[in-house]
This record gives C-alpha cells, sequence and structure tokens, in this order.
C-alpha cells in the first residue's frame, strides 16, 4: 500500500487524529496554514474528485458535514472557515487520496493564491 492516507487510516503512519469512525478519519494537517488545519478523508481511497461516482455520494457527504462538525468543536463555525479540495496539478494537489482541508481561526483572503 503506497498511499500515504490510506496507510494513515491503517494506522501504518500515525497522525494527530481529532475524529474517526468506520468510513472517515481526521487529523492536523503536518504543516498547518492557519491555527486550524484539518484533513477529512474517507478511509476507502479515492484518488481525486475526477474519480467521483455516484457511489461516492454518500462519502462525500459524510466529509463534508464531518468537517463542519469539527468546525464547530473547534469553535470556528461563527467566525468562518474554509474548505477545500485541491484537485490535479494547477491546484497544488500532492496527496492523491481525497481529503478536505478545513482551515480556519484566522482572517483569509479571496481570491485564494
Ligand atoms: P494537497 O496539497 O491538497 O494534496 O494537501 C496535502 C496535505 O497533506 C498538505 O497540506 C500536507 O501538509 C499534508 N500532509 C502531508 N503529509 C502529511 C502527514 N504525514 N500527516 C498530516 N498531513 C500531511
Ligand atoms: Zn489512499
Amino acid at each position: 500500500m503506497s498511499c500515504l492516507f490510506c496507510r494513515i487510516a491503517a494506522g501504518e503512519i500515525p497522525a494527530s487524529k481529532v475524529f474517526e469512525d468506520a468510513d472517515v478519519l481526521a487529523f492536523n494537517d503536518i504543516n498547518p496554514q492557519a491555527p486550524t488545519h484539518v484533513l477529512v478523508v474517507p478511509r476507502r481511497h479515492i484518488a481525486s474528485l475526477n474519480d467521483l461516482t455516484d457511489e461516492d455520494d454518500q462519502i462525500v457527504g459524510e466529509v463534508v458535514r464531518r468537517a463542519a462538525a469539527i468546525a464547530k468543536t473547534k469553535g470556528i463555525s461563527e467566525s468562518g472557515f474554509r474548505t477545500v479540495f485541491n484537485t490535479n496539478r494547477e491546484a497544488g494537489q500532492t496527496v492523491f487520496h481525497i481529503h478536505l482541508h478545513l482551515i480556519g481561526g484566522r482572517a483569509m483572503h479571496w481570491p485564494p493564491g
């Protein structure tokens, strides 16, 4: 198994977990870009948003709703937070297992760089 986030999901590589259940895992980004920077991932390997099928609708919904729930526990629901899926080269995707960045705890700019 070569995928980094599959290995984290399998417990082969340590991570600073903030949530896990049978389908979804969330852990702190190793290189945080804000006071809160959590990655929310499905346990099942999906390389990018380009690979989603209708069978993935439920897991994508779980990932997004989990990000919102974690934002609430972090106390940033009201102040605001950003959620980002990077896809492929020009968006800067470096890990090819879908992950939702949950970023918050500071003011952010738009448009993003
Ligand atoms: P992306 O560039 O959208 O593919 O995001 C990949 C993210 O994974 C980056 O923000 C990295 O800092 C983060 N990352 C890489 N390796 C690890 C790791 N071992 N544990 C936690 N986060 C990681
Ligand atoms: Zn994977």
